[in-house]
């Protein structure tokens, strides 16, 4: 069956990247004979250009209405000055919410062929292979902000942290099923010494892990977790966490791999909606330039087929091409080393389809 894409472009190097994964999932389908449409709408700063709005209601219907959404990036200095809410990144929040996605999967994967480019020893980073579950839609960044005073009349902010027992269980769920499909270990972060929210989700790891006997589990204080992360990131293979703590950790674990032009992102949820964008932004610096690194798009549009498609062997085909385009020593220039020739956006996309076509 076809499966309808959105496809949103967005701003900067955003339809540049986009351009590059659409192309390889045709030589998916070419190959393996999958079927895809392409519908593509506009978001983020474009939007505002061409409508007033981040993201249009024909936008949101239609991603509302696809099997899978695919993100490039938005934002950019033109738009720099607008009030939050009428920014292009304001449309990020408004998919999330409104596509109900829950949860945020972020894998971060230290290729061979690039272990020199991380920040930390080659020891400690190469075969590095986690992917990070963050709960998205709840915690304190959902929960009520304000301002008061205090009775002698000093002022005083208040953020209300607030998890439900469902919001919890259906995340840690999620993070048992995905370690049952890859090395069946689960970290679950949270700070149960100190706060509550933190006791509860202990307690439904404790009750979800019952259904998942193989699973191994480890819980970690979130201040611990930070530590190993850099210290012995190997030890993990899916590690849970809540939305807080999930935002500051896979910031940290995607800093191992070296550049933030190779990673991807899912965000799932209840339904079928999913969205899939690289973690980068839309790069105004470098945009119209054909120099962006299109794999962290073409590794989101892998997670599309994997997660919400279920066309497993066809995204193992993208991310091997991915990897062997890499041991070749092929890199655009945020992966190049002084000296080193570079490939163009579209070069490095053509290179990964030939790869693909090899296969
Ligand atoms: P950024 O990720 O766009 O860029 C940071 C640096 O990384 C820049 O030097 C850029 O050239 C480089 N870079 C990023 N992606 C690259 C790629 N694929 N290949 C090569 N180099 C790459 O972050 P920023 O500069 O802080 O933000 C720029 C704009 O993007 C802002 O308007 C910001 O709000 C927006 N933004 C959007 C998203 C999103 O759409 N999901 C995420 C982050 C930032």
């Amino acid at each position: 069956m076809t499966k309808k894409i959105a496809v949103l472009p967005g701003d900067g190097i955003g339809p540049d990247i986009i351009a590059e994964a659409v192309k390889v999932l045709k030589k998916v389908e070419q190959k393996f004979g999958t079927s895809y449409q392409f519908d593509e709408y506009p978001v983020g700063g474009c939007a505002i250009d061409q409508t007033g709005e981040p993201l249009p209601a024909d936008t949101l219907n239609a991603c509302l209405a696809s099997d899978a959404v695919l993100l490039g990036a938005v934002g950019g200095f033109k738009w720099d000055n607008l009030p939050g809410n009428k920014r292009p990144e304001a449309a990020l929040l408004g998919l999330r919410k409104e596509l109900g996605l829950y949860a945020n999967l972020r894998p971060a994967i230290v290729y061979p062929s690039l272990v020199g480019a991380s920040t930390l020893k080659e020891e400690v980073v190469s075969g590095v292979d986690l992917l990070v579950v963050r709960e998205l839609t709840g915690g304190i960044y959902f929960g009520e902000h304000k301002r008061t005073t205090t009775e002698d009349g000093t002022e005083k902010a208040i953020d209300v942290l607030e998890y439900t027992r469902p919001e919890i269980e259906r995340i840690v769920r999620l993070a048992f099923e995905l370690a049952m499909k890859r090395r069946k270990k689960v970290t679950s972060v949270d700070k149960a010494n100190i706060i509550e929210t933190s006791r509860l989700w202990r307690e439904v790891v404790a009750e979800v892990r019952k259904d998942f006997p193989e699973v191994e589990v480890d819980q970690q204080y979130v201040d611990n977790c930070a530590m190993q992360l850099v210290r012995n990131p190997k030890q993990f293979d899916v590690i849970v966490t809540e939305n807080m703590f999930g935002d500051i950790l896979s910031d940290e674990a995607a800093m191992l791999t070296g550049s933030i032009g190779m990673l991807a992102s899912a965000s799932i949820g209840a339904g079928n909606n999913a969205m899939y964008e690289p973690i980068h932004g839309s790069a105004p610096d470098i945009a119209g330039m054909n120099i962006a690194n299109p794999i962290a798009t073409i590794l989101s549009a892998a997670m599309m087929l994997r997660f919400s498609f279920n066309q497993v062997k066809e995204a193992d085909a993208i991310e091997t091409a991915v990897a062997a385009v890499l041991e070749k020593g092929l890199r655009t220039g945020d992966l190049a080393v002084k000296g080193q020739p570079t490939l163009s956006t579209t070069e490095m996309g053509a290179a990964i389809i030939e790869e693909l076509d090899r296969m």
